[in-house]
């Protein structure tokens, strides 16, 4: 599914003494099948942009199309349901959701919600739990007595159940250790690669979206400021250092050298392995 903003505007309680303009001006597009990064500075729309994406929020004008669905700000909420199945958000902190007495009933959750007989939802849920790692033996375990990291992992099996076309990731490593940090990136990058999910992460680490990003939207005070490859991005560190954000150390150190010996090194590639 091809995601695609045209002059999006969001802002949040419209014609009230409160008016926030979080949105303007919004023009982007995502090929199917890539993996994506928004970056940008706390504020800077990021969050308030994720949610066009399955319909949470709608634009206050212009439109998002998502594959075959249109949104604007005259659709029905109704109307987005669908949507939701096939664009899954994975929150901040989504273990946060999980509230059912076992692993099994919570991955399930979803599938049933959107109709699927209960047989075809254990196998799907069966299914998601083997793409986050984890063994079947926990399908019977309260979700509660797993440790963080697998709590996690089951919140996302909940999402993978629903066979989603898109993965909207939002900053899905938060209170992880630099090892479950890892696993998690690498599990996605591999459900990327696997199950093709167009892949969109919301990040404020440089270097998760140089390692495993083919592309970067980076956003600035509502609006899109640049996109490009990791490499046309950070091809100019001083403008991203001025906007507040960080840029990866391996920019840093490959300036730092080109400052050495009096030329530029071409950047085949912004690989990062910490
Ligand atoms: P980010 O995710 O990049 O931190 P957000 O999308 O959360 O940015 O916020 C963009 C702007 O919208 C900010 O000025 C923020 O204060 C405002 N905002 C976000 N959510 C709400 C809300 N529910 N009500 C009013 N203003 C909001």
């Amino acid at each position: 599914m091809d995601i695609i903003f045209e002059q999006v505007e969001h802002i949040y309680h419209a014609n009230s003494p409160f008016a926030q303009r979080a949105l303007y001006d919004v023009d982007l597009s995502i090929a199917s099948g890539t993996y994506v990064a928004i970056i940008g500075h706390t504020g800077s729309g990021k969050s308030t942009l994720l949610q066009h994406l399955n319909g949470l929020l709608q634009p206050t004008n212009g439109t998002v199309m998502i594959g075959e669905h249109t949104i604007t700000k005259a659709i029905k909420p109704k109307q987005l349901k669908p949507l939701r199945r096939k664009v899954g958000i994975v929150f901040q902190f989504p273990e946060h959701q999980l509230f059912e007495e076992t692993v099994e009933k919570d991955v399930c959750f979803g599938p049933l919600n959107f109709g699927v007989p209960e047989e075809e939802a254990k196998k799907k849920a069966k299914e998601a739990l083997s793409l986050v790692g984890l063994p079947e033996e926990v399908l019977n375990q309260s979700p509660f007595d797993l440790s963080g990291g697998q709590m996690r992992r089951v919140a996302i099996a909940g999402i993978l159940a629903m066979e989603p076309d898109v993965i909207v990731l939002d900053e899905p490593t938060a209170g992880l250790d630099p090892r479950g940090r890892k696993e998690m990136m690498e599990m996605f990058a591999r459900l990327h690669r696997e199950k093709k999910l167009t892949t969109i992460l919301v990040t404020h680490s440089m270097e998760d979206a140089a390692k495993y990003a083919d592309h970067l939207i980076v956003m600035h005070k509502g609006t899109v400021w640049k996109t490009g490859t990791p490499q046309q991005i950070f091809h100019d560190p001083d403008a991203l250092l001025q906007l507040g954000l960080d840029v990866p150390e391996t920019v840093l150190l490959k300036r730092k050298l080109e400052e050495k010996i009096g030329r530029e090194i071409p950047s085949p590639c912004l690989t990062i392995d910490q």
